[in-house]
């Protein structure tokens, strides 16, 4: 099947103002699609311009297919493995008959301005070079895409990571720990069911209100491991590990704000994640906040972008305050910063 791609460029900070003059004055121009891509665009701006300093306020890319009546809009960072991506569906022909599969998995639909919209998730240890987008009418297949992926690589920490306690492997876990350990993995594992709805608004929101990575997502670590014989520390294997998340400097009782509107599906006290909140922002999306001192939002608790969920601490597995936040589509981690910045636009 032909399809057609274009690639916009994504504007210089420099270019911004003239190209939203520009949107100002030929919008009423602009077909239906370019004027989505503009105000979406927009909308991306006046979200990360409420991010803190330092934090990167890069504009998400936008690329664009087209295959007979039927028109994919893809957003992301950059394309590259584990980063999120925003999809949208655009036809003027039944446009709720559309089906999204993506490398044969198949994705909720929720209702956009004009389109209908799913996310993805390119998995950081992936070692595929191109999704491939299968758009579905009924069973036939109405169009397909071939959506290349950008093979990052991500960094490999210096030195080991010693979580205190954690890494003091002298004493054999008491029952009642074992315990605590296999109900909250129960929790957990209740709180990753997303439902088929978005919840999401057109808001997106920084976790925090300073800007300082600790640790970025997907870096390799090793956690040290020893026991006390005797009094002296025996070195074990340590055990490698991929960060999960991006660390967040945070003080004790810095405020952790939800990065989207959602639903509040976890919100306990747990033994390595400490004190943690999910939110559940449907069509898949889910995001978690670790280590908190307080907890604020409750379960079951509707909450908006923005709206201070906790308080940042050192509970759980850590070697000093601050926040772990993570992200997942489909069951898939992704990086949280590349997720805020995607301009996605519901049906109001
Ligand atoms: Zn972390």
């Amino acid at each position: 099947m032909k399809t057609i791609m274009k690639t916009f460029l994504r504007p210089k900070k420099s270019l911004y103002f003239l190209y939203l003059l520009c949107f100002v004055f030929c919008a009423g121009k602009s077909t239906r699609a370019s004027s989505g891509v503009d105000s979406q665009l927009m909308q991306a701006q006046a979200n990360v311009a409420t991010f803190p300093e330092g934090a990167d306020k890069t504009l998400p890319q936008v690329k664009k297919f087209q295959s007979a009546d039927i028109t994919l809009y893809a957003w992301s960072q950059d394309f590259a493995r584990g980063h999120a991506l925003l999809l949208e569906l655009e036809t003027d022909n039944r446009l709720n008959d559309l089906q999204l599969v993506v490398n044969d998995k198949k994705l909720p639909l929720s209702l956009g301005q004009g389109c209908r919209y799913a996310f993805y998730a390119n998995a950081p240890n992936s070692t595929r070079r191109e999704n491939i987008v299968r758009v579905l009418r009924g069973a036939n297949l109405a169009a397909d895409f071939k959506l290349p992926v950008v093979l990052k690589a991500y960094p490999v920490a210096r030195s080991k990571l010693n979580v205190q306690n954690f890494s003091n492997k002298s004493k054999p876990m008491t029952k009642e720990t074992i315990k605590f350990i296999e109900e909250g993995v129960k929790k957990k594992q209740k709180a990753f069911v997303s439902a088929n709805e978005s919840y999401l608004g057109q808001e997106m929101r920084y976790p925090r209100d300073a800007h300082k990575i600790t640790s970025p997502f997907f870096i390799k670590r090793i956690y040290e491991r020893f026991k006390v014989v005797k009094g002296k520390k025996k070195s074990l294997p340590g055990k490698t590990s991929y960060h999960g998340g991006t660390d967040l400097k945070a003080p004790v009782g810095a405020p952790i704000f939800a990065i989207a509107d959602g639903v509040v599906n976890l919100a306990e006290l747990l033994y390595y994640e400490g004190n943690i909140v999910m939110i559940d922002h449907g069509n898949g999306v889910i995001s978690g906040y670790m280590h908190q001192s307080e907890l604020i939002a409750k379960q079951g608790e509707r909450v908006k972008a923005g709206q201070q969920i906790g308080k940042a601490g050192a509970t759980g597995m850590v070697t000093g305050p601050h926040l772990h936040i993570f992200m997942l589509i489909h069951g898939v981690k992704i990086d949280p910063l590349s997720f805020i910045i995607l301009p996605v636009r519901p049906a109001r």
